[in-house]
Parts: C-alpha cells; structure tokens; sequence
C-alpha cells in the first residue's frame, strides 16, 4: 500500500513536473556592432560553466547563489526554420591563436537552453524536486526594427523621413551618384527590373558608404545591409526619391505603370511582406527583450554620428511602446513583459566611469520621452561586458595614483595600459566636441581555451533582472 501510494505520488511529481516546464523567449538586438553575438557566447558560456567547480560564480544571479541551479545544457531549437546562432563557431574564434571576436549578427538566428534547477518556493517546490526552464535566445539585427514606422507610412512619407534623417550627414560620393541617376529617370513612364535592381543597387552603395566608412547607424529600408535571408531577392530593389510633397503628389495620380507608381507598389509589398510578418512571427512571440548599446564606438566617431545613434536607438524603442493605443499593440498583441537596455562593452573604460557610461545611457533614452511610457512592462537599464578584454589597475603618476585598464589592442598585438578618458555622463553638447574628442582603443579578446571561465562584468545581474523571477 505505502509503495502504491509512493508510486502514485512519483507519477504525480513527473506530471506536475512535465507540466510546469516552462519557455521563455529571450530576444537580443541592438544596432550593428553593439554586441549581439558576443553576448550570446558570453551568457551560454557562463550558464553551462557556472555549475563546474572552477567558475567563479554568479552571485548576483540568485538561483545560482543558492546553488539550486542543477544544470544547463543546449538542446534542439523550437524552430527549424530559423538558422541556429553558430555557438562551435564563436567559441572556435576565441579559442584561436591569436584569438579572435565572434563574427557579428547579420540575420535571425536562435539557441534553445535547458535550465534545471531546484524551485525554493510556490507550488513547484513542494510537489517538483528539479524544473526545468527552457530558455530560447534569440539574436536579430536591430536595424530591422527601424522599418517599424513604414507599417503607417505611405510610400511618399517614407521618402521625405529618409531624406530628412540623412540630410545633416556629411555628403559623399555615393549620395551624389544615386541622387543623380534617380533624377535622370523618368518617373511618369514604366521602368524595367533590371533598371530597379541597378537603381537600387546605387542607394545600397550610398548605405554602405555611410554604414561602414562614414559611420553612421540609421540605414533604410533595414533589410537593405542586413537582408539575411532576403539577400539579392527582388523585394528590396526599391529605394526612397527626394522629391517635393508637390512632386509626390503629382506622379502619385500618374498611374500605376509608371516607375513611380512601381516604386509604390514595391514599397507595399516589402511592407506587407517583409516588415510585417517579421512582428508577427517573431517579434510578437519574444517574451523578454535585451537592446544592447555600445556608446564607446559612436562617441568615438563623432558628434554627428553620435546623434545619429541616438536617433536610431529612439526608432528602435518605438517598437517597444505598446500602450493600449499603439498601432504594435493592435496589429500584433506582443507580450514582452521586461525590457533591457545595457550599454554593452563596459570593460573598455575604468571603473570609476562605468557609472558614467550608465547615465548616458538612461539620458540617450529618457531624451526621447519614450523611457517613461512603456505600459505594461517593466524596463531597466544596465552596463555590462559580456566577454570581458581588459583587467583593472592603478598607476603611480605624477599626478598620483590613476585608474587605469590593461589589455590586448585589436589588430596590433600590443599591450595596451590606458586611462581611456572620460565619458560623458550626460548627452555631450557642442564643447566636448570641440575639445579633444574621444579616443577609446579596441581590445582582442584574451586567450581562452575550453574549460576555463571567461571574464565578464555583471551578467549575473542582467541574469537575475531577466530570469530571476522564473527561477524562484
Ligand atoms: P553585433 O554586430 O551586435 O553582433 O556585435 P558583436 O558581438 O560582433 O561585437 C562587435 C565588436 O564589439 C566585437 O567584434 C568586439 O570587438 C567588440 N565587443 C563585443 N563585446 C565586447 C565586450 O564585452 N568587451 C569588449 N572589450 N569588446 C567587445
């Protein structure tokens, strides 16, 4: 009888068990270069290692503390069609000699994570003696998210904000190349395919000049430099015209066969194919959201690329603002219930800045008033390393003692001990540009081998804000 009863109870405990595993959709985004993918290496290195005799710990992540956490281990990804985040290849890359940074996000890719751990409250703890939390990780560019506004925009608006967006950056070669094939094409007669992918192909040249030689962040349409699995496909050969509200309005009533009435076309079909089924089968399922920022290389750039990260990290928080009222919250219902911003390489400056680092970051995100009117979730801002290059120090000076960081410069070899300056704790005005700007170096990862820790700064404190509460 007493085994019957044990049994029935063990049978009890399995159900209850399998029925209280639960999922968790974890989303990581942040503009190019933020830290996407070196974060996800980093926070799946130290989940599967933390339970290993030589890790250091995770103190601030409680269930780790507690030491109730029983294992972490990949397991199979809940969808096959989208890519798998390339882990063996990122830790392969550090493991290099020299070693070398993870290659960076360009599309939609994700890992699932098998967290059991021992439940100290509630329910669980009474009738489960191990849950299990399976925790997705999914890694998207966030340039994507800039595409947010065209799903209100017509094709005519859409034109007049990109050209309004790009109007205070330098001008350049390419800029000038695209602006005068455009003016020389006939816009109230037909155009061919292959004169729209050409066309297309000059504004692609523009963004990447801007992108990637000048610096700057706010690129559209988002697929354009990022196009993952729509690269060459013929649904982004459009491009935005800069033409006067008057003009717009004219060839609008042109007809539909003319290149500007193809223009439109094209532009709703990469809205209604591309931008919207992205919110709707991604985007609305996300159940937490990382926005990583990496502050040091935009400061470095200079103020006008500076402030264009601002404003594309002000497009990119729009996504996250759906209040009752939002056009989000009724075309897609999402049900991301925490929200979190880190600045993102934190390890390049002192200690003594790193709180510095922090308050930009909260003035880059209450400028734009949007910090405060996320309803329905919670938000939270922190600064982190998720692989860590660099090791703290003093030295003596004449001045007296410095804080300083000390670690491998990026594509030299050398070792590098530096006080790399102050940071800013507000939005920088026009006399920290006119001083002598910024300079803060790049750093190789450290040599790490399988097996061993890798150095990070306060991932246990993201891992407590962003699964702590489903690990008690
Ligand atoms: P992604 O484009 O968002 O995927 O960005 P990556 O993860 O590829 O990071 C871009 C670059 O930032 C890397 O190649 C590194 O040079 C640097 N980086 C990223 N994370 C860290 C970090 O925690 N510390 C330091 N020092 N550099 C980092």
């Amino acid at each position: 009888m007493a085994r019957a009863v044990e049994k029935l109870t063990q049978k009890a405990r399995d159900l209850l068990a399998r029925s209280t595993d639960r999922n968790l959709r974890l989303a990581v985004t942040g503009l190019s270069g933020a830290g996407k993918t070196a974060f996800i290496t980093g926070i799946v290195h130290q989940l599967q290692s933390v339970t290993q005799s030589s890790h250091p710990g995770l103190p601030l992540w409680q269930v780790s503390r507690d030491e109730r956490l029983v294992g972490v281990r990949r397991v199979s990804q809940p969808d096959l069609d989208i890519a798998s985040f390339d882990l063996q290849g990122a830790l392969a890359s550090l493991c290099a000699s020299p070693p070398q940074w993870p290659a960076s996000t360009r599309s939609l890719s994700e890992l699932r994570l098998e967290i059991r751990y021992r439940p100290n409250s509630g329910l669980l703890s009474r009738f489960a003696d191990v849950s299990t939390l399976y925790l997705d990780l999914v890694d998207y560019p966030g340039e994507w998210l800039l595409d947010l506004p065209m799903l209100r925009q017509n094709y005519a608006q859409w034109s007049a904000q990109v050209f309004a967006a790009i109007e205070p950056r330098s001008s350049c070669d390419s800029l000038q190349k695209f602006k005068a094939a455009a003016g020389a094409i006939a816009l109230d007669k037909p155009l061919s395919d292959e004169q729209f992918e050409a066309l297309s192909a000059l504004y692609r040249d523009y963004l990447h000049e801007s992108v990637h030689k000048q610096g700057y962040y706010f690129a559209q349409p988002g697929r354009m430099l990022l196009p993952g699995e729509l690269e060459g496909a013929p649904l982004l050969a459009f491009f935005p015209l800069p033409l006067t509200e008057a003009e717009h309005q004219r060839l609008g009533n042109a007809g539909k066969d003319t290149a500007y009435g193809q223009l439109q076309r094209r532009y709703r079909e990469y809205v209604s194919r591309v931008v919207e089924p992205f919110y709707q089968q991604h985007f609305a399922r996300f159940d937490r959201q990382l926005v990583l920022v990496d502050c040091f290389t935009a400061l470095n750039r200079g103020r006008s690329q500076f402030e264009d990260m601002a404003m594309a990290l002000d497009g990119i928080l729009e996504s996250f603002r759906f209040g009752q009222s939002s056009l989000l919250k009724r075309l897609f219902s999402p049900r991301i219930d925490k929200l979190l911003f880190a600045a993102s390489k934190i390890d390049h400056v002192t200690r003594s800045q790193q709180g510095r680092v922090l308050s930009l970051l909260r003035q880059m995100l209450g400028r734009s008033e949007h910090f405060a009117r996320f309803e329905g979730c919670t938000v939270e801002a922190m600064a982190i390393s998720a692989i860590r290059a660099t090791e703290p120090g003093m030295v003596n000076t004449a001045q007296g003692e410095v804080e300083v960081v000390t670690g491998t410069e990026l594509g030299s070899n050398d070792k590098l001990t530096i006080f790399p300056g102050e940071v800013p704790s507000a939005l920088p005005g026009a006399d920290f540009w006119q001083g002598q700007g910024f300079g803060f170096a790049q750093f190789a990862p450290k040599a790490w081998h399988e097996g061993e820790p890798m150095g990070h700064i306060r991932l246990d404190h993201l891992l407590q804000y962003l699964l702590g509460d489903k690990l008690s």
